[in-house]
């Protein structure tokens, strides 16, 4: 084993597995993608910390126990269809992309959208879209998803995201304008309701768009 795939191996154990998240394939595919690979350079030797890191343009990679929280939430499954608003460094598209079928993501700094799409170029991650610009009102031509990850928060969560769920599907989104805000995992339900479940307290950057915080 070389040296990053022990220090992966042992993020896992020890923050993911160690914090109660027991899904084989969550936890196979966080062993498995490069996270060293998605920081920049002067950040890698802290790349699988407990923490959340710098990737620049005030925006971070978000902890990796975090990523693996939402998309354990989120139930994602082999030939699902996902969407990401908030691509960042590109890693937690990657990590999806070993669970599902096809990734959607979307992020509206264009040097960091260009960035991830190197990376996705060179990793050969072929089942993820990356478009740049506003994705607080989702991808509707690509609509609907088995699960939706908003990676900024917001201060509600956008009906016009939720509309883009299928019967079924799960939205995991950082929601309120706190310097603490709730992460919660919503469900449609088959009768076209939906159920809102907490799951932890978070700090993330805030979602910039016309269905978020103003100033896109
Ligand atoms: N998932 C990312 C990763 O694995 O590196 C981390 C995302 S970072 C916490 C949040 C990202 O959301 C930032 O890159 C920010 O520019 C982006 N963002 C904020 N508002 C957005 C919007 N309306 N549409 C798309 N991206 C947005």
């Amino acid at each position: 084993m070389d040296e990053w795939t022990q220090r992966r191996a042992r993020m896992v154990e020890e923050q993911i597995e160690a914090r109660g998240i027991h899904d084989p394939d969550v936890l196979a595919a966080m062993r498995r993608v490069p996270r060293e690979d998605f920081v920049p350079e002067a950040m890698r030797a802290w790349a699988c910390d407990d923490s959340p890191l710098s990737i620049g343009d005030g925006q971070t990679i978000s902890q990796p126990y975090i990523v693996a929280l939402m998309i354990a939430a989120a139930a994602i499954r082999p030939g699902g269809r996902v969407l990401e608003v908030g691509t960042g460094s590109g890693y937690a598209a990657a990590v999806m992309a070993e669970l599902a079928a096809h990734v959607y993501t979307i992020e509206r700094i264009e040097a960091l959208a260009a960035q991830a799409a190197g990376r996705f170029a060179r990793l050969g991650c072929t089942n993820i879209e990356l478009r740049t610009g506003d994705g607080s009102g989702g991808w509707p031509e690509a609509a609907p998803f088995d699960a939706i990850l908003v990676a900024a928060s917001g201060p509600c969560v956008p009906e016009v995201l939720r509309a883009q769920l299928v019967p079924g599907g799960r939205l995991v989104m950082p929601v309120d304008d706190d310097w603490v805000q709730r992460l919660v995992c919503v469900t449609r339900e088959a009768a076209g309701s939906y159920r809102e479940d907490f799951l932890c307290d978070v700090r993330f950057v805030p979602l910039i768009g016309a269905h978020g915080w103003e100033g896109a």
